[in-house]
């Protein structure tokens, strides 16, 4: 099945019973677009957060990780450009008094790509030709430019000179902090400096479940390089991120690259490649590579008056580097990740069973360990300690028929089904079920942690 005729509703119930995303405060009714992440999906983003690491900071010898705070002196959002840049097109229907995103309507309605047009154009063009929409009549206002960043007061007097901003990124804790992490660690260009951290983006229109959220976690790396070698890094983290996303076991055929026209580059970027993932909503963004170029440095160098500069000793001179950018939100790659492995599959015996394919380093539970029936408990439990000790994430379950328990785990993603049954105790074996295949093999309690290994090296 193609994930675009994948039942998103379904998914969010899927996701819900079996303990990855609940909605937030929902004994109180919920708060619109936002999510908590259960046992299953904390466990499902740590393997997604310790893969981006590995693959973006150990395994790159220039690279080095950083943690920076969410609030940040307002002066950061000023050198940005984020306090006048950071709009999106808003525009009102007074007749169901519902806000859109204007350049989405016109995206929507003629697929064809909004950024061509002035705000004027864009304006016009709507209030012309869009008599209704969102199942009303309408009656458009203007466009207006709204400011994304959310705003809080830090201190207790709330005036004006206290009012702070939640990072709507989190790289420009990073750009701030250039010289910090050069001179302490003593990098040489061309290097990168990542992190992993929450954002803030007071969206127009939120929605599609964690697609789109208020609140989001954001994995991104500031690669500086030399100026002359911007398209060389840039083409490097453009197949880097592709690999990456490949690695997570997410299909080819589920996403594409789109190289941004001119027009619709951010205020700060010299050339965007987005890579887009099919949603059972359509096409998105799941990740975006950007040449930033010296754009963040040489405004934080003019703001904040300090030198934010790479001294080059072989050159003898003072560079400010260019800055490729590998973005991506968790939240929406945990998504993508879950609607890709998501299948529905019929069953010799005429069954349906749902199986979580994800591949064994996302897997939340590595293995469960199942006594045949709950007498044996005890020692299948001993089975389920040993694993937990050596660090795996595990599970145990004596509750209902085996079967049962069997889709249980294939419903979660459980890549291993572990059975103590009444052989066990006469030749020190289990059964050991792989999720995929649901073939079974037998083999000796004691090569269970060996076995499960090096099964996933291969
Ligand atoms: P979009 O066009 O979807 O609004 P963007 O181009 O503004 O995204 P970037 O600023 O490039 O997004 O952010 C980098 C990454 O952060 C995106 O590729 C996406 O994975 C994630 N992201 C951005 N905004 C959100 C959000 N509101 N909710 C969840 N994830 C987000």
């Amino acid at each position: 099945m193609k994930n675009k005729d994948k039942d998103m509703s379904e998914i969010i119930n899927h996701l819900k019973t079996f303990g990855f995303v609940f909605q937030s405060s929902e004994i109180y009714g919920g708060l619109a677009n936002t999510w908590d992440y259960g046992p299953l999906g904390i466990l499902l983003i740590n393997n997604i957060k310790k893969k981006w690491w590995k693959e973006f900071i150990t395994l790159e010898e220039n690279n080095v990780g950083f943690d920076s705070k969410i609030l940040l002196n307002s002066k950061v959002w000023q050198a940005s450009g984020h306090l006048s840049n950071f709009t999106d097109p808003l525009i009102e229907n007074k007749i169901n008094n519902k806000r859109y995103r204007a350049d989405h309507i016109y995206e929507e309605l003629t697929s064809q790509n909004s950024s061509l047009l002035t705000k004027e154009q864009l304006e016009k063009w709507i209030q012309e030709n869009v008599k209704e929409y969102d199942g009303s009549k309408t009656n458009w206002t203007n466009i207006r430019q709204f400011n994304l960043m959310f705003q809080t007061a830090q201190g207790i007097v709330e005036d004006n000179k206290n009012i702070i901003y939640l990072r709507p990124e989190t790289a420009q804790g990073i750009f701030i902090n250039f010289n910090n992490v050069q001179r302490s660690m003593r990098l040489k260009l061309p290097f990168g400096i990542g992190q992993i951290g929450k954002s803030f983006r007071n969206e127009v229109t939120p929605g599609n479940f964690i697609f789109r959220t208020r609140e989001f976690e954001q994995m991104e790396l500031e690669y500086f390089t030399y100026p002359d070698q911007d398209e060389k890094s840039y083409k490097y983290y453009v197949e880097k991120s592709k690999n990456f996303i490949l690695s997570l076991g997410i299909k080819k055929e589920s996403i594409r690259l789109r190289i941004h026209e001119k027009e619709e580059l951010a205020h700060y970027s010299k050339g965007t490649t987005d890579i887009e993932f099919e949603f059972p909503f359509g096409w998105g963004e799941l990740m975006g590579i950007a040449n930033r170029t010296d754009f963040d440095l040489k405004s934080h160098n003019k703001i904040s008056n300090t030198e934010l500069k790479y001294f080059d000793q072989e050159k003898n001179e003072s560079i400010i580097p260019y800055v490729i950018e590998p973005s991506v939100g968790v939240d929406r790659l945990l998504l993508a990740i879950i609607v890709d492995s998501f299948i529905k599959e019929k069953l010799e015996n005429n069954d349906e069973r749902i199986v979580m394919r994800l591949n064994y380093e996302m897997c939340p539970y590595k293995a469960c360990v199942l006594p045949l029936v709950k007498k044996q408990g005890e020692k299948a439990k001993s089975i389920f300690r040993n694993l937990i000790k050596k660090g795996l994430d595990v599970l145990y379950d004596e509750t209902g028929s085996i079967g049962k328990r069997y889709r249980r785990q294939d419903a979660i993603g459980t890549y291993w089904c572990i059975t103590y049954d009444y052989d066990s105790e006469k030749d020190d074996c289990v059964t050991i079920r792989h999720r995929d295949t649901m073939k079974q093999e037998r083999i000796k309690i004691n090569n269970i942690f060996d076995y499960i290994i090096n099964k996933e090296e291969k």
